[in-house]
């Protein structure tokens, strides 16, 4: 998006257009730092559009870092998932993925810096202890006894730690800044931590690992960001990301600011939560297509463009929000209206048998795209015996019920006009098949006798179709906002993946994996890109052809 018209706006593009016209900055530079502890999600989303977007439109730069300085919950199962969700949402990274491990011995020397300044001590209070010295929001917090070590001791202590000589918990190293802020998070914050784990980039070569916040401004810093986007949490943090930049040597004018999250109803977002979804299988994986992940939108069948226009049409501002879940289906689902090909198939198959067609096979004609002839056509195989769908077939109804009734007539989609004469069922009243008769005059034309048939129903041959399964979702949860449940996972609804067997149109056999196609009447579904197999299809619906719910909740 070059067209500076088209770029959308709000108050992060309004913050960088003046530092850029006040000289400040000459280029701008963002990154975006996933923490390497599971896979990204819908959320996540919202942060990528915003930094690429930026670095695209602005002509600057936007870095790809994995903030891992949490070792015993992060792994390279998470880093490579989140490079392929990055790059799957249309985004690519400025030179080289980056980890704020790489600064590890950067980070250090800076910690030694602040120690040389008085501005950090090694602390050996318990962490219980440190917290209840803490104080709270109404009270100021007490003076930790070692808060007054020298310099040499600290270095001493430190570099101790430094060596694995203090087990976890026994020390840490904290900022010397005021136990009487207003602000928590500069009542001496932890520095750094001792944790002996392996670390999925730097090995078993430390056993002390910084914190997050001593770690992202200087991270910033030595990258050359310029504006530092996060989310509305780490307001307060801004002032630690200040103040450890001003008391260390470092060349750099990076500054953060807060957006407020992204929220859909329905659905949880925190990693901690779709991890114990993963983890207690009450979902089938990351990827589960009920799960808001990036990776499970693929396999549903969302495509990155419908993603990119969800992040653009909710924007960017410092309110706090929740999303209705229909505008993330309505952007898919425009995306899919404009561009998915048409094709057949049956979820819920009862047999039509048109009595009075001879046993060969017709190949018809069918169009891609009702509105845009440039997608082709396709040929569809038309044959004495044919499926339809269970719910298009009534023996009697009223004039509502535009499909097919006995004794009436309806449209074959692309195909036909046929007229039911009656009907078997099995032993439980179950129809199983419908016997008919057909027009041979009406293909792509109406009755010449000026009859109106009104209904058109969708089919497949029954000898040429393919046998398929069809996985159907709904929404996870059963109430808007689970997170706040006692126990979110009891919220989970039983009903939000409905499996049908049926068939689909033979050309459908080479359908890619995650490809978007409109099944005429049924909805938009795609090839599931783990279970699918030649002889044995499986799609899932990405959406339904209309918002189904908004209708429930009489919207
Ligand atoms: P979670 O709470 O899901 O674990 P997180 O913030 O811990 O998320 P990170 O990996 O640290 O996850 O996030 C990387 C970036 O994505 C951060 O800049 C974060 O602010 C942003 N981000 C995470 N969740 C959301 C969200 N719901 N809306 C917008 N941005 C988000
Ligand atoms: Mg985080």
């Amino acid at each position: 998006m070059s067209d500076a018209e088209a770029r959308p706006t709000n108050f992060i593009r309004q913050i960088i257009d003046k530092d850029l016209a006040e000289g400040k900055h000459t280029a701008v530079v963002t990154r975006f730092p996933p923490e390497p502890n599971g896979y990204l999600h819908i959320g996540h989303a919202k942060s990528i559009c915003l930094n690429f977007g930026i670095a695209q439109d602005y002509q600057g730069e936007c870095n790809l870092r994995f903030d891992d300085t949490n070792p015993e919950k992060e792994n390279v199962e998470y880093v490579e998932s989140i490079k392929r969700d990055v790059q799957w949402l249309g985004f690519d990274w400025a030179g080289e993925v980056r980890y704020s491990s790489n600064y590890f011995d950067k980070l250090y020397g800076y910690a030694v810096e602040l120690i040389e300044k008085g501005l950090a001590y090694v602390e050996e209070l318990t962490p219980d202890e440190i917290r209840e010295y803490r104080g709270t929001l109404t009270e100021p917090g007490k003076h930790s006894p070692y808060r007054e070590r020298s310099v040499e001791e600290n270095l001493a202590l430190f570099e101790k730690m430094r060596a694995g000589e203090f087990a976890e918990g026994k020390a840490c190293l904290r900022a010397k800044i005021d136990m009487a802020s207003p602000f928590m998070v500069m009542r001496d914050p932890v520095l750094y931590r001792v944790r002996f784990a392996h670390h999925h980039q730097t090995g078993d070569k430390w056993c002390i690992y910084p914190m997050y916040d001593f770690t992202h401004c200087i991270s910033d810093a030595l990258e050359g960001i310029t504006h530092s986007l996060c989310t509305l949490e780490f307001q307060d943090n801004r002032r630690l990301y200040d103040w450890v930049l001003e008391n260390i040597t470092i060349d750099c004018t990076p500054h953060q600011y807060e957006f407020s999250r992204l929220n859909l109803e329905y659905t949880v977002m925190s990693k901690r939560k779709l991890n114990q979804l993963v983890e207690e299988q009450l979902v089938n994986g990351w990827d589960d297509p009920r799960m808001l992940t990036i990776s499970g939108l693929r396999r549903r069948g969302y495509t990155p463009a419908s993603i990119r226009e969800f992040c653009q049409r909710i924007g960017v501002t410092k309110q706090d929000n929740t999303i209705e879940m229909s505008a993330l289906e309505s952007c898919v689902r425009d995306d899919l209206n404009e561009n998915a090909p048409r094709a057949m198939a049956v979820l819920d198959p009862i047999k039509l048998v048109i009595e009075n067609k001879a046993d060969d096979v017709e190949w018809l004609d069918a169009p891609n795209h009702p509105n845009q002839p440039e997608m082709g056509t396709r040929q569809v195989p038309f044959s004495r015996e044919i499926w339809i769908e269970r719910e298009d077939f009534r023996e009697s109804a009223n004039k509502k019920y535009k499909r097919l009734v006995l004794e009436k007539e309806v449209r074959l989609r692309n195909a036909y006009v046929v007229k039911a004469e009656r009907c078997e069922k099995d032993d439980e009243g179950n129809i199983t098949t419908v016997y008919c008769s057909y027009d041979p005059d009406t293909l792509g034309k109406d009755p010449a006798d000026g009859r109106k048939v009104k209904g058109v129903i969708h089919w497949v041959s029954a000898a040429e179709a393919l046998p398929a399964e069809f996985r159907l979702y709904d929404r996870l949860f059963t109430v808007p906002n689970p997170a706040s449940a006692d126990n979110f996972a009891e919220t989970i609804n039983p009903e939000s993946l409905q499996v049908q067997h049926g068939f689909v149109e033979p050309s459908m056999q080479n359908a890619p994996v995650e490809k978007g196609y409109q099944f005429e009447r049924t909805g938009y579904f795609c090839v599931d890109n783990k279970d699918s197999r030649k002889d044995a299809l499986v799609f899932n619906r990405t959406v339904s052809l209309r918002d189904t719910w908004a209708k429930i909740e009489g919207k």
